[in-house]
């Protein structure tokens, strides 16, 4: 065997077809020497059949047999699958050129002459033989590469400038999801399929690239079809000799949509919780980071709020994990109910929530946040048409002030959420180095106020309200003071408008009706005539279903005549939920309360009010009182409203007397009554009682007279 004999396990099979059985046994006695294996067969037809059972890497044919001649053969086999890439060799006449043509356009890869130069034959049909299977090879990795592109969504192209022409593969166009197969088409047309802003994008991009910057990478996405978004990736390079010669880019587009679902999904899978779709801890950390950087940018806060909810484990343990991970969801979403759309409510485990405040001017609004948070969740519970009860707790944390960084920030508020659990449920505080001192000094004020309701602190001074007619003491105003064990007497003016803002007023605004109508009623008792006591009211006492019922039940309590009761209330009540304050302050007048409008002047004095609520008096306000007589303006406007309370059928009170001046000057106007230090100072009940003693019945008279 020589040299460049084929090794005997690639052994190449060899079909000849000759009619003529000395050339057969030629063929069979050089290809075996050459390391072929060879099959003979000796008409056309049998050519066919044999190849299509055998499969043969070589076929030899001779042009002259019989039933079917070379030609036919080879245009046989060429339209069949197994002479798809098989190399067809045709013995033709030595110098027969129209053979030769023929044989090539009836498929044949190669031809010999006849008479064959056996020698020669070995080599040709080896070269044949190679140059057959590099094809193959080739096809094969072609199949092999287009399949690639196929499972990886991936199609290359080439683009020149100079025609805006691209050259795709086919995967391109299946990607696009565009009809033509493989080709050359107008850069536009390709992108038609893209969204425009994406598109245009693109092709700048494209016709930007230069030699320093080669190279860009962009995701573009197609027009959705049935509210599908597809994400096409797309890589490309400025080709190497585009800086000199012409300017074309290679590059690739992918189809990544289902790569960017699957990272969506991973993404909401390590950040989220799955149960209630809230960011889980990871995220809320990034959250928070977030918030206190925007803090440091803008000079503002950012708050860490931890939640537990109590009671929260009793309820997955007598009703089961499914209705307490329904009631986990039902709390998530009334959490993210009350924050703003840039705070983040996360959970952080089992019944553990936590929310992220950003852009917080005041560590108050951290606070007015955690009433809202508790408020909603101490709302009853669905469970199964049951009604189930929770409550929060809440620990807080301000940044940056607390903890720069967003762990030990919600460590802290973690700190104070253990401080609040301790204080029992519904309970939100702060950690303590969160405050500031004028927030401190309010958190102390707000706990005297609430200890001052639980410890009896309180005390109702009383001032005398008197008539100008020379009548005597008419009434008194009921004033509130609390009696702190180390501050002494505390003003209202430092702690009402607390006591409001916690809603702690409504409970010591009833302790204040129900106080002032028993002693009324005492002095009643002491042998005094009757006297009217005057209670103020707050707005938000007026927020409150009840108020109506907590008056009654005073009145019917004490015994006192409702006549005998008034009640203040000032100007600002009457611009919020107007109906709400006209039904309630109806339902008074009828049930003989008189109603008093306090401070008139200093709110929004306005004369439409006055008309449509059911006012007996009006009080005005010590401001205006201080300027008469001297002040020409203030007499004016005092004037004015006594003129018009009278034309209005309601009396008229004068605030804060202080001089004779000023009570001579409102006797002149026809002002009703009159109150301030000029007559007495608030004052305990028992020294009430002592003034109402020694003062002769017309102390206004007397006074006047005095002068
Ligand atoms: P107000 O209802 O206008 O009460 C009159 C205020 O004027 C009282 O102040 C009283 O001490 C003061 N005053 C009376 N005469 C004079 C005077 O001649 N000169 C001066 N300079 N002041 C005089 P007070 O007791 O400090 O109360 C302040 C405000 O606190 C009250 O104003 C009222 O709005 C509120 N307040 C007091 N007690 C209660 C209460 O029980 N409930 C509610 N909601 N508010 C109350
Ligand atoms: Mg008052
Ligand atoms: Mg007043």
């Amino acid at each position: 065997m020589a040299d460049d004999a084929i090794k005997p396990e690639e052994s190449p099979l060899v079909l000849v077809a000759d009619d003529d059985e000395m050339q057969r046994f030629l063929f069979t006695e050089t290809l075996e020497a050459a390391g072929f294996r060879v099959e003979v067969v000796a008409d056309g037809s049998a050519a066919v059949e044999r190849t299509e059972a055998i499969r043969p890497d070589v076929v030899i044919l001779d042009v002259v047999m019989p039933v079917m001649d070379g030609f036919a053969v080879c245009r046989a086999l060429r339209s069949s699958p197994a002479g798809d890439g098989l190399p067809i060799v045709m013995a033709t006449g030595q110098d027969d050129l129209d053979s030769i043509a023929h044989a090539y356009d009836t498929g044949a890869t190669d031809f010999i002459a006849k008479p064959i130069n056996w020698t020669l034959l070995r080599h040709r049909i080896r070269y044949v033989y190679r140059a057959g299977s590099t094809l193959k090879q080739l096809k094969a990795s072609e199949a092999r590469l287009e399949e690639a592109q196929h499972i990886a969504r991936l199609g290359s192209w080439e683009w020149t400038a100079d025609d805006d022409l691209i050259k795709c593969t086919s995967e391109v166009f299946r990607i696009f999801s565009m009809t033509a197969s493989s080709g050359e088409l107008p850069l536009s047309q390709l992108l038609e399929p893209v969204q425009p802003y994406d598109r245009q994008d693109f092709e700048d991009a494209l016709r930007e690239l230069t030699p320093e910057r080669p190279t860009l990478a962009r995701e573009v996405r197609l027009k959705s079809v049935n509210a599908d978004d597809r994400i096409i990736a797309v890589h490309a390079c400025l080709d190497e000799q585009s800086a000199n010669e012409r300017f074309s880019v290679k590059g690739t587009f992918q189809d990544v949509t289902e790569r960017r679902l699957a990272e969506a999904k991973l993404y909401q899978l390590a950040h989220y919780d799955s149960l209630t779709g809230l960011p889980n801890r990871s995220l809320f950390l990034d959250r928070l980071n977030q918030a206190l950087q925007r803090a440091r940018r803008e000079g503002v806060d950012a708050a860490a709020l931890c939640i537990d909810v109590y009671r929260f484990k009793d309820v997955n343990d007598s009703f089961g994990h499914q209705i307490g991970d329904r009631l986990l969801q039902e709390i998530a979403t009334r959490l993210q109910s009350v924050v703003r759309g840039a705070d983040t409510v996360a959970r952080l485990n089992g019944d553990e929530f936590a929310i992220a405040q950003t852009g917080l001017m005041q560590p108050e609004g951290a606070e007015r946040l955690s009433h809202r948070l508790l408020s909603v969740l101490s709302k009853p519970f669905d469970v199964d048409g049951q009604e189930v009860f929770l409550e929060g707790c809440i620990g807080i944390a301000i940044g940056p002030h607390d903890a720069g960084a967003a762990a030990q920030l919600l460590s802290k508020a973690d700190m104070a959420l253990h401080r609040s659990k301790a204080d029992g449920a519904g309970v939100c505080c702060f950690f303590e180095g969160g405050m500031d001192d004028a927030f401190r000094s309010r958190k102390a004020a707000e706990n005297d106020v609430r200890q001052a309701l639980n410890s009896g602190w309180f005390e109702l001074h009383y001032q005398p309200q008197v008539a100008v007619d020379g009548s005597g003491v008419v009434g008194v105003e009921a004033l509130l003071r609390l009696r702190h064990p180390e501050k002494g007497l505390i003003s209202p003016e430092t702690f009402i408008s607390i006591a409001e803002e916690t809603g702690l007023i409504v409970p010591i605004g009833t302790w204040v009706l129900r106080t002032a109508c028993q002693q009324a009623m005492a002095w009643q008792q002491n042998g005094r005539r009757p006297i009217r006591v005057a209670v103020n009211l707050s707005p938000v006492q007026f927020q409150e279903r009840n108020l109506t019922e907590t008056i009654i039940l005073a009145l019917e309590d004490s015994g006192l005549d409702p006549t005998l009761l008034e009640v203040e209330i000032t100007e600002n009540i009457l611009i919020r939920d107007t109906a709400t304050v006209i039904d309630v302050l109806h339902k008074l007048k009828a049930l003989g309360v008189h109603i008093a409008m306090d401070d008139f002047g200093t709110g929004y004095s306005s004369l439409g009010y006055l008309q449509r609520f059911p006012f007996d008096r009006i009080k005005i306000d010590r401001s205006f009182i201080m300027g008469v007589p001297d002040d020409p303006g203030s007499a004016a406007i005092v004037g004015a409203v006594i003129a018009l309370s009278k034309r209005l059928g309601m009396a008229t009170t004068a605030e804060g007397i202080e001089k004779i001046e000023q009570l001579q000057f409102l006797k002149n106007e026809g002002c009703d009554e009159a109150q301030g230090y000029y007559f007495s100072r608030p004052c305990q009940a028992k020294d009430l009682q002592d003034y109402l003693n020694n003062a002769s019945t017309d102390v206004a008279t007397s006074h006047l007279h005095a002068v």
